[in-house]
């Protein structure tokens, strides 16, 4: 077996874990990306073999979010953070927003789901495809009632066209001006700088370095 360094041994032993609470491929492969080389290891709810659903039923982004990461603490035992996510577009008056998972049914492919945004937005002018991205994230504790959020947000118009092979869901259609690109032709590592999810894990990291 190769020799740990110092470093390697003192991150070990300091490692804090918590549990991110989804079950999306996509955003864990995002979350793991972020906190790589920090002194938190992430374990998903598989990891942990916590097999619970939680009904997203509120009416906020903060309530979905908190409800999620206060249910899976309570059966996981460890710091738990959750996040809740979706799409805001303005031509649709912020739909699908909390609904974004939902939207058209949870078995439709994305690639229906985009299809059926762009036609929706077919008489929809350049000036008025905004949309953004959101991402709430929320920090469960064992044994304290009290959990915290933190939002982040990303900017950006509906493409006209589908566009780029990476990401997930909603990434082909989401165009962000100041990279030309959709955030489906964006590497992990990119998204990770400018995306809401991005924004509201360094919030969250920071907050939990507060603990
Ligand atoms: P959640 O799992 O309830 O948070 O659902 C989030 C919804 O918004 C899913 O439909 C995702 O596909 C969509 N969504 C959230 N973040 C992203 C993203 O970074 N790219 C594409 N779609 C996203």
């Amino acid at each position: 077996m190769a020799l740990l360094t110092p470093t390697t041994r003192w991150m070990m032993i300091n490692m804090t874990d918590i549990v991110f609470a989804t079950r999306n491929a996509g955003k864990m492969r995002e979350i793991k990306g972020c906190f790589q080389g920090t002194k938190y290891r992430i374990l998903s709810l598989d990891d942990i073999g916590v097999n619970i659903e939680v009904v997203e039923d509120g009416a906020t982004f903060e309530a979905n979010a908190a409800k999620k990461a206060r249910e899976i603490c309570r059966a996981a035992g460890l710091l738990t953070l959750a996040d809740d996510s979706g799409l805001e577009i303005d031509w649709l008056a912020g739909e699908p927003g909390v609904d974004s998972a939902n939207f058209l049914g949870a078995d439709t492919p994305y690639a229906v789901r985009c299809a059926k945004i762009l036609d929706m937005l077919a008489d929809a002018p350049n000036h008025k495809r905004g949309a953004r991205f959101v991402c709430v994230i929320a920090i469960a504790r064992p044994g304290c009632d009290d959990i915290i959020t933190v939002r982040g947000m990303l900017e950006g118009e509906i493409a006209r066209t589908i566009t780029g092979g990476g990401g997930f869901g909603y990434d082909p259609i989401f165009y962000v001006p100041e990279c030309g690109k959709t955030t489906a032709q964006l590497d992990v590592a990119e998204k990770n700088r400018i995306s809401h999810r991005g924004q509201a894990l360094k919030l969250a990291m920071e907050a939990l370095d507060k603990l």
